[in-house]
């Protein structure tokens, strides 16, 4: 497999890589990346969503109906977390990636980032979207709250957690307990993973610059540095289109998100690239 690498043993298929979506996002963001980078790890992404689709099951991907609500609630978010928590620790692979349905994720850049970093390590790296930790109030058991701070990284740049993290996480992230740390500090998921990895267990997070949220402006990415990255992002900001800027045969109203030029750029011989 030309995607091993070559400085470690990790494998693209030791790695779980997680995408949280949601029934009306199918067709117009779901579609884009199992089109692009999901059709190169296929086996080894498992897609979380909320509502069936015959059409992408028979199609060969893992798809995931959890029983989480179709919204944008703290809460449904959170239990999609859990789902992908939960269905990871299940799996026997060594590495957890989340990222969102309007990310693009490149392989060529994880497998290196992840072979870097010491076997049986606690490591959780991603990028976090604030240039501080954030304050949360946590309730405790008598309904007095303590305030903490800790560091997080934006689920929308995607993140990654090791097996031996993972493990150490379950007291607050197995089965009910993740949504209940999430209520507890009354925060979304992203958040609630930051919290139990340095709050609960001591373990700081590790900021990387290669994972990309729609938060920050994506324009300042110069095209060269573009195929290194470990994650993309796209989105509206201002009523604006935040997205990379790549110039390649796809005009931005073929290809507004600039995944489809990125694609064909790291992998030309794909059969619908120019
Ligand atoms: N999402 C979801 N259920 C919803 C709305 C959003 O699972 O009701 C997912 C969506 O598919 C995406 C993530 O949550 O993977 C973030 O959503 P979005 O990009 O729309 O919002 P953002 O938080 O980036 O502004
Ligand atoms: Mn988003």
């Amino acid at each position: 497999n030309s995607l091993d690498s070559a400085s470690s043993n990790l494998e693209l298929k030791d790695i779980f890589i997680a995408v949280k979506t949601t029934g009306r996002f199918h067709r117009t963001r779901l579609a884009l990346l199992l089109d692009t980078w999901i059709s190169k790890t296929k086996e080894h992404t498992y897609i979380f969503t909320d509502t069936r689709d015959e059409e992408f099951s028979l199609k060969g991907f893992n798809i995931i109906i959890t029983n989480c609500s179709p919204e944008h609630s703290h809460q449904a978010l959170s239990c999609k977390m859990s789902a992908e928590y939960d269905t990871f620790m299940a799996s026997d692979k060594k590495w957890l990636c989340h990222v969102d349905d309007d990310n693009y994720m490149n392989p060529k850049a994880l497998l290196p980032l992840l072979a870097a970093f010491q076997p049986n390590s606690d490591i959780y790296v991603g990028k976090p979207s604030l240039d501080r930790p954030i304050r949360a109030h946590e309730l405790l058991e008598n309904n007095q709250t303590r305030q903490v701070e800790f560091w997080f990284a934006t689920g929308g740049a995607g993140f990654c957690l090791s097996r031996t993290l993972a493990e150490k996480m379950a007291p607050w992230a197995s089965g009910p307990r993740f949504e209940q740390t999430s209520a507890a500090i009354r925060l979304p998921d992203d958040c609630t993973v930051g919290f139990i990895v340095e709050r609960r267990l001591g373990v700081s997070l590790v900021h990387s610059p290669l994972f990309h949220s729609h938060l920050e402006n994506l324009q300042l990415l110069s095209a060269s540095h573009i195929p290194r990255q470990v994650t993309l992002s796209y989105g509206f900001f201002e009523n604006k289109m935040n997205s990379v800027e790549l110039k390649g045969i796809f005009s931005v109203d073929d290809d507004p998100s600039r995944f489809k030029t990125l694609h064909c750029l790291l992998y030309p011989l794909t059969n619908w690239c120019p």
